[in-house]
């Protein structure tokens, strides 16, 4: 049984994530350039020419700049739902039909060996979702852009070995930063991004004794910070008596490719 998952990069400059069973490679997310992308690529020793496709989340640049690119260099499927198609098709560039793919909200379909659950979360964009992926009874979840964690999808999420969940801000620091007034609102609302104390709540309520790992993502880079995060999560969840490490996520490198196991 192999799982293996590497966080490429996160946060507000851009996101994708890359994982792996013995049968497929699959990338979700591209929103770094093309040229950043293939780096990030590198550094995990995956060779994208061999990724059997792109899941899309939806169609923030963040997620979808190096998109286009990427699939067209490497002649890759993307799977996304169909407003999140719409919302974006524009700025990919042009694509074969061959490589477009319906990937439904609240759908789960099997790759090969792996199962891919999406799931619609509450975020100013046509049609976000994200994903859970199953093999051989593990489970991962990938949890962020979000204004906040609904009943629901905790119940979808929840009891997984490994998270890499939104920790975007420090609600004071966004309070009394420099974004204006009607920024720090989206990002507070409901469709905006979680907060490192929302992010620790969420994972009281979802993590188990299974729970062997935890990254914190898409980090604010002007309201946040990885020890802050770390620290805030932290003590949301000593103080409901769990204690569990918690692991960064960056912008620009990726994590280690870690074995679900
Ligand atoms: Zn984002
Ligand atoms: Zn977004």
């Amino acid at each position: 049984m192999t799982l293996r998952f590497s966080v490429l990069a996160s946060g507000s400059t851009g996101n994708a994530f890359y994982i792996e069973s013995n049968e497929q490679k699959i990338l979700v997310d591209a929103g770094l350039s093309g040229k950043q992308m293939d780096y990030l690529f590198s550094e995990v020793n995956v060779d994208p020419s061999t990724l059997s496709g792109i899941l899309v989340t939806h169609e923030h640049s963040d997620h979808i700049k190096g998109l286009g690119i990427i699939a067209r260099k490497y002649n890759l499927p993307i799977y996304a739902n169909e407003k999140t198609w719409k919302a974006m098709e524009k700025s990919l560039g042009k694509l074969s039909v061959d490589q477009k793919f319906h990937f439904g909200m609240e759908e789960v379909k099997t790759f090969k060996d792996m199962e891919i659950e999406s799931f619609g979360v509450s975020h100013d964009a046509a049609e976000p979702m994200f994903y859970t992926f199953r093999h051989e009874g593990k489970k991962i979840a990938l949890v962020t852009d979000l204004g906040y964690v609904s009943e629901r999808i905790k119940k979808t999420v929840e009891d997984a070995d490994a998270y890499i969940f939104e920790a975007n801000h420090d609600v004071g620091m966004l309070r009394v930063g420099r974004y204006p007034w009607s920024v720090k609102r989206r990002i507070l609302g409901d469709s905006g991004h979680v907060s490192n104390e929302d992010c620790g709540l969420a994972l009281t309520d979802i993590i188990s004794n299974r729970t062997k790992r935890i990254y914190l993502a898409h980090l604010s880079l002007d309201n946040n910070m990885k020890d802050l995060a770390r620290m805030s999560v932290k003590n949301v969840l000593q103080e409901r008596g769990i204690d569990i490490e918690l692991h960064d996520t960056d912008p620009k490198s990726p994590t280690a490719l870690y074995e679900v196991g």
